[in-house]
């Protein structure tokens, strides 16, 4: 079995703490094979009402240390760049130059906060319906961003339940099947994919994200790009249940796990 995980995060995030070099390292000593880096370019900060381009603020040293890393762990793992780009409809015109940078083999589209609106994490989550009503917005926003298409996979849907859940609603995406269906189609006519990011598994949420019904509704919609990744921040946590989400990956039918080089996927038997 090839492990891959393609959401991790270096010290080049602003809430990464690990360089390039060691979180690589990690990895290939957990047995992954192939991981690409994936640090932060936020669009849109609502809290600051900045742009917050992280790592793109200063590309040169992160490519400096993408290729210090790569060059070290030669012959131990695969390591690819790409980045997670948050917010891509707030602002179109510089989502659609930053996703040109050469060099770039994977991007993960992300949505952390819908407009006008702070970041999930940071809501005070008043009531169910309250709840119900952002994740309504959240998967609309979605539409903007798959029509945009600066992205590769869609990164961690339903990731709102973690915060949610925190505040004492504990709401997935059940009941929202058929937008989100609608959503999936126009992903794969798009030719785009989802991401299965293991991180609410470690991190008391106890679902993967998308969650296993949700999974099995873009398989049947016709999905086949699916991206598995740790979103890890640490070196503790690369490559942490990244076997649990092929085991997922099956359950829902699938029979491949995806990697991108060069913004083009490839397609690994699970
Ligand atoms: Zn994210
Ligand atoms: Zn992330």
């Amino acid at each position: 079995m090839i492990l891959t995980d393609f959401h991790t995060h270096s010290r080049c995030s602003v809430d990464g703490t690990a360089s390039i070099y060691d979180m690589a390292n990690a990895a290939a000593q957990k047995g992954i094979s192939i991981m690409c880096i994936t640090d932060h370019v936020d669009i849109d900060n609502f809290e600051t009402g900045k742009k917050q381009h992280d790592c793109f603020a200063h590309w040169e040293k992160m490519l400096r240390e993408y290729a210090e890393a790569k060059d070290r762990l030669k012959g131990q793992i695969d390591l690819r760049l790409g980045i997670e780009l948050g917010e891509a409809s707030h602002n179109p015109e510089d989502s659609l130059m930053i996703s040109q940078t050469n060099g770039l083999d994977f991007i993960i589209g992300s949505m952390h906060n819908v407009k006008d609106t702070p970041d999930f994490c940071c809501i005070d989550y008043k009531s169910q319906q309250h709840c119900g009503e952002l994740i309504e917005k959240y998967i609309e926003e979605h539409f903007e961003l798959v029509r945009l298409g600066c992205f590769d996979v869609l990164g961690h849907i339903g990731y709102t339940r973690r915060y949610m859940k925190r505040s004492g609603f504990d709401i997935g995406l059940a009941g929202f099947e058929d937008r989100l269906g609608e959503l999936f189609r126009l992903l794969c006519e798009s030719g785009k994919g989802i991401e299965l990011n293991t991180s609410g598994i470690r991190d008391g949420t106890g679902t993967a994200f998308p969650e296993k019904g949700i999974l099995k509704l873009y398989h049947e919609a016709g999905g086949e790009i699916i991206t598995v990744g740790s979103d890890s921040h640490r070196t503790a946590d690369v490559g942490a249940n990244i076997a649990d989400g092929y085991e997922l990956l099956r359950e829902a039918g699938f029979r491949y796990v995806t990697v991108f080089r060069d913004r083009k996927p490839e397609f690994i038997k699970l």
